[in-house]
């Protein structure tokens, strides 16, 4: 980024972290909420979909989603529900995912992070959802063709937005890096991003400084480690000055 560039744009960042709860079991059924175990063993007629199948709410997953909330000064809303959100994909039996639209469990919060000059930062939180995980696909390119393991399906998920308040690479590091401080203190899930326990999307655009409206953006999905959210934001915030200094429309698309 170059000094001129720095001072004719602000960087605007908002993040979504999905955080999987380590409840003994699922969140809508009796089956063993674990990682790593053969394939398709951990299931049954709730959590693979099967029609007559009643799900019923794990009061563990509830009360993990309401410490999160409580840690990140979040209202806990006390009239909740879930709904369906309807996607036909393979790693998700029911053709629905139970999760959490105009009525989530924790809302309006916010954690404090620290600026590049070291200054207290409010970062605000939009909300905090409860849902279900999908299946996960494994592709077999040997045999060229997908097999999918229903273990991972409902497993307790909670999905942290927060407002876009981020205003660098590096913030949105340091928010990253204070949120797992966090959970990790709550005890409510091994944060571990190498099994997939704690994942981030990034929203980001920039706009001339002054402006109010929010630029064109694009969404970072399925980063990995924290090192590489900062590498792929910064990546992004080069990508979109040098495309508005020589005249090109930024295209709002997913980058993975
Ligand atoms: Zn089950």
């Amino acid at each position: 980024m170059t000094a001129t560039a720095t001072r004719k744009y602000e960087t605007v960042i908002g993040l979504e972290v999905h955080l999987q709860f380590d409840t003994a079991t699922k969140i809508f059924c009796g089956c063993a909420n674990k990682f790593g175990e053969t394939p398709n063993t951990l299931t049954c007629p709730v959590c693979l979909g099967l029609p007559g199948a009643l799900p019923v709410v794990n009061a563990k997953a509830l009360e993990y989603a309401i410490k999160v909330g409580l840690a990140l000064n979040c209202t806990i809303n006390p009239f909740v529900k879930f709904d369906r959100k309807n996607y036909f994909y393979p790693d998700c039996p029911k053709a629905y995912q139970i999760s959490q639209f105009d009525l989530p469990i924790c809302s309006n919060g916010h954690l404090m992070i620290e600026t590049a000059d070291g200054e207290p930062k409010k970062i605000l939180i939009n909300r905090a959802h409860l849902e279900e995980d999908a299946g996960k696909l494994i592709h077999d390119n040997a045999n060229n063709c997908s097999l999918v393991d229903y273990n991972r399906t409902g497993t307790p998920l909670l999905e942290i937005v927060t407002e876009p308040d981020l205003r660098s690479a590096e913030e949105a590091y340091n928010y990253l890096q204070n949120l797992k401080l966090t959970l990790q203190y709550l005890n409510v899930s091994d944060c571990d991003m190498e099994k997939g326990s704690l994942r981030c999307d990034a929203n980001i655009s920039i706009r001339l400084i002054g402006e109010t409206k929010l630029g064109t953006k694009t969404e970072l999905k399925n980063m990995n480690s924290f090192k590489a959210v900062k590498a792929g934001l910064e990546h992004e915030i080069n990508r979109h000055e040098a495309a508005l200094e020589s005249g090109q429309t930024i295209v709002q698309e997913t980058r993975l």
